[in-house]
Parts: structure tokens; sequence; C-alpha cells
């Protein structure tokens, strides 16, 4: 969408408000809203002033002053609020009007553009698999010593052996038993349909929605794939529409990783591959998966840097609770063609030119999807620029069932790290294939580690209510 159809949409809409937003490091929403009659085609062009002293990692005071550049591409209609409202998606620029080196969009942007530098491709594709909790109630309350949780939710309390209060018309999902039952049993089904509507009316190609594995209520609705900034702006819209509906019908939807101990967490499997025109490079007839020595090397860089990589697409101390076994998400850096136990899998072997793709397992949704991207993105071409080849590193292939390798085979095998600290050392020792093409700066990557050290640490500082049950009478 160009400005003028931005223009010629606020007023066929009769729209009140602009709604400017842009992500924050972590990954967070944040806007500031204008009336659609301060707003004309100069805003566009010079952008709007905001403080960014206030947003953890951004800026210090004496350099608050930013400006948010409206990218005319991202614009949709805001189903949530009273009066029409036009959100539209915004760079972030120093007050000079340079690009801001900590702006994760811009990096993303950045990332695409280094792409093309190469000489390697003209676009990269990215799909993420978005999964997510709906719970009916939600109850924490932090202080400075003490954190305490509860969720409830209308599938839940199974196998507890609990009776719910007022009781209950049965059809209840078993543990660990989620994946696709119809209704009763599913009873987010509707829910599922109206974030999907509401996906589609701001843009996104939804492609099919279902119930997850978990016992508690784990939903998944999938949208398609699309050029790296683009994908990483669906799924900002993605998270919006989806937090937004179940609040609206009076329930919490999450994306945290692992909410729930014993139970399937919630992952964003990437699926990724790159293009040369309308030319797809990662197939080739024959090749293992049928995949091409290019896929290959990309999976290598995938795989290679995937320890630093998960400070990135793994950001939280959450999401090393998922990266455990027996919950289908990975633990081990290997590639496989079917095995969902693999960091890397080649879906359905390759069956067509165009949809020859390797799917990242690993990476959760507490991720900065713009920063994840990237980062892979960066990870995959050093793969192809240094010819990293994953079979001769010891990354597989692996065709069986990792969980039931022998203890000899297993060794053989490297492991994402344990927690996210261990991440945060591995990002400070293997960065450099993200400096590469000024994509990432040295500055972002102080400012990030810096917060994410202090979030392990104020987690790991803090008393867990499972440290009662074993130490209390020690
Ligand atoms: N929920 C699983 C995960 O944490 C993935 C299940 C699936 O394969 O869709 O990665
Ligand atoms: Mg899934
Ligand atoms: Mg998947």
């Amino acid at each position: 969408m160009s400005v003028q159809h931005v223009m010629e949409l606020i007023d066929r809409e009769a729209i009140a408000w602009i709604d400017f937003r842009f992500t924050d490091l972590l990954g967070r929403s944040h806007h500031i809203t204008v009336p659609a009659d301060e707003v004309d085609e100069e805003t566009f062009a010079q952008g709007i002033a905001f403080d960014g002293s206030s947003l953890p990692g951004f800026c210090s005071i004496e350099e608050s002053d930013m400006v948010m550049l409206p990218d005319p591409e991202t614009a949709y209609i805001d189903p949530f609020t009273e009066h029409p409202t036009l959100i539209i998606l915004c760079d972030i620029l120093t007050p000079d009007g340079e690009v801001f080196d900590r702006d994760p969009r811009s990096i993303a942007k950045k990332a695409e553009q280094y792409l093309q530098a190469t000489g390697i491709g003209t676009a990269a594709y990215f799909g993420p698999e978005m999964e997510f909790f709906v719970f009916d109630d939600v109850r924490y309350e932090y202080t400075q010593n003490s954190y305490m949780a509860r969720v409830d939710s209308i599938e839940g309390h199974w196998n507890t052996g609990r009776q719910e209060e007022g009781g209950n018309l049965g059809f209840k999902v078993k543990h660990n038993g989620g994946y696709v039952p119809v209704q009763p049993v599913d009873s987010l089904h509707d829910l599922r349909s109206e974030i999907s509507r509401l996906l589609i009316a701001a843009g996104l190609r939804v492609e099919r929605h279902h119930h997850e594995v978990a016992t508690a209520g784990q939903c998944e609705i999938n949208f398609r794939y699309d050029t790296l900034v683009k994908s990483a702006d669906n799924l900002m819209k993605y998270k919006y529409i989806v937090h937004n509906t179940a609040r609206r019908r009076g329930k919490t939807a999450t994306f945290m990783p692992k909410p729930i101990h014993g139970e399937n967490g919630s992952g964003m499997h990437t699926h990724q591959s790159i293009f040369n025109g309308d030319q797809p490079l990662f197939y080739q007839k024959g090749g293992y998966g049928n995949m091409s020595e290019l896929a290959m090397y990309y999976i290598g860089g995938i795989l290679y840097h995937a320890p630093a990589l998960t400070a990135l697409t793994n950001p939280s101390t959450n999401s090393f609770k998922r990266l455990v076994p027996g919950y289908e998400a990975p633990v081990n850096l290997v590639f496989s063609k079917g095995n969902r136990s693999a960091a890397v899998r080649i879906p359905l072997a390759a069956v067509s030119p165009k949809g020859a793709r390797i799917e990242f397992r690993t990476p959760d949704a507490a991720a900065n999807p713009y920063l994840a991207f990237a980062a892979m993105l960066m990870a995959g071409l050093d793969g192809i620029k240094r010819k990293i080849d994953p079979r001769a590193l010891g990354y597989g292939p692996v065709d069986k069932n990792i969980y039931e390798l022998t203890p000899e085979e297993k060794a053989e095998i490297c492991c994402i790290p344990a927690s996210l600290e261990e991440a945060l050392d591995q990002l400070e020792a293997d960065h450099e294939f993200m400096l590469a093409g000024g994509v990432f700066s040295k500055s972002f990557l102080e400012h990030y580690i810096a917060i994410k050290r202090e979030e392990a640490r104020a987690v790991q500082t803090r008393i867990h209510p499972y440290e009662y049950a074993l130490y209390y009478d020690c």
C-alpha cells in the first residue's frame, strides 16, 4: 500500500485515529496515537517524534528524542478499538534521520539487504508456526522478593484428581492428548476461528488452525510464509490479534514457551528458504531430502551457530524449560528428513522445488521476530559463504528418534544450551557472523546481552516454589 492508498483508506473508512507502532528489543509493541486529521503525506516522510529513553535497551536520557518512520505497506484497521483506528508499523530513526542501530525492524531490513549484497539470492522467505495457550484465568503477584503464579484452564484438571467447583460436563482433554480432537473436547474452536477471521482482515493468509497437544488449551493457527520483514510484521499483527481476541472473550492468551510443567510447550518452528528471483535455491532432486548443496550449507550455518542463535530465538529463562526431551521440542543439534526430535527438519523431504525449505524447530515465540529471523538468516548465509557442511561436522542426518538413541550414539551429538545464561555466553563468544554487512552492531549486542543477563539474574536469585517441596524440611 502506497502513502496515497493509505490516505484514501483513511477517507473511505472514516478513520479517526492513526496508531503508530514500533517493536522494542524484547519484541514488545508500543504505540503513539495521532488524530487522523494531523496526518498527511509529510508525516510519512518526516516521521513522528517520541521519547526513546524509557524503553529497555533503546537509548540514554541524553539522546532520547527518537523518530518513528511509518511504513505504509503495513497499515491495517484495528479491529478492537471503539473509534476507527488505523495501525501502521514504523522503523526507528535517530534525531538526525539515521537508521537507529538498535531498532529491530531496521536490523531485519539490513539482513534482507545483506542477502542481496552477497549475490546469493534476492529474497529469504520465513514461515513461523505459532503455538500459544489460552487460559480462563492467570493470577500472579509479585513483590520485590516473591512471585506466585497460578493458571486456570477450561480444559485442565483431568489428571489431577481434583474436583472442580460447580461440577463440569466432562469431555476433557486427556493429559497431553489435545492434538486435534473435535468439539466439545476442543472448546476453543470458535475462538480460533474468530482470531483467524481477524487475521485475514488484517491481511494475513491463514492456512489452518487446530488444537495442539497440551491438555490445557494449547492452540496453533498457521499463516502463510512471506519475505523476512513482512513475515516479522505479520507476526507482530498476529500476537496483537491473538492477545486481544482472547481478552475480548474474557480469556487470556500467552506465547510463553513453557507455561505448564509436564505438558508440551509452545514453539515457533521457523520454515526458511532462499530464492533468486523466482528460482528456488534449496531444491535439488536426488539430494538428501531433495535439498541442494546450498541448502545443506545453510543448514550447516544454522546448526553451527545454533548455540549463539538461541540467545535470540529462545530469549527467556522459560524458553529453556521447553527445550527438554520428551515434548516434541528439539534438544539436539542435528538435521533430518522427517524426524521431529531434530533441531532442523526437512519437511515432506522437499516434494516440490518451490516448497523446498528447512524447518528450524528450536525457536519459540518469546523471540523478537525481527531479531530472530535476521540472526537465523545471517547464520545460514555464513554457512553458505564458508561452505559449512553439516554432514562433516557430525550434525547428521539422523533419521531415527533421537530420544531413543543409545548413550554412546547420543554422546556424539551436540546439545542446545541448557539455560539463557549459557546461550548468552555462546552469543558473546560467537557473533562475528551477525556483524557482517553491519546488520547487527556491537552496541546492539552489548545492550541486548546486558538486558537478558539481568533477566536471568532476576529469576535465578528468586526463591522458586518447588524449592519448598525439595528443601523446606532439610
Ligand atoms: N509444541 C511443540 C514444540 O514445543 C511442537 C509440536 C509440533 O510439532 O507441532 O516445539
Ligand atoms: Mg504445532
Ligand atoms: Mg512444525
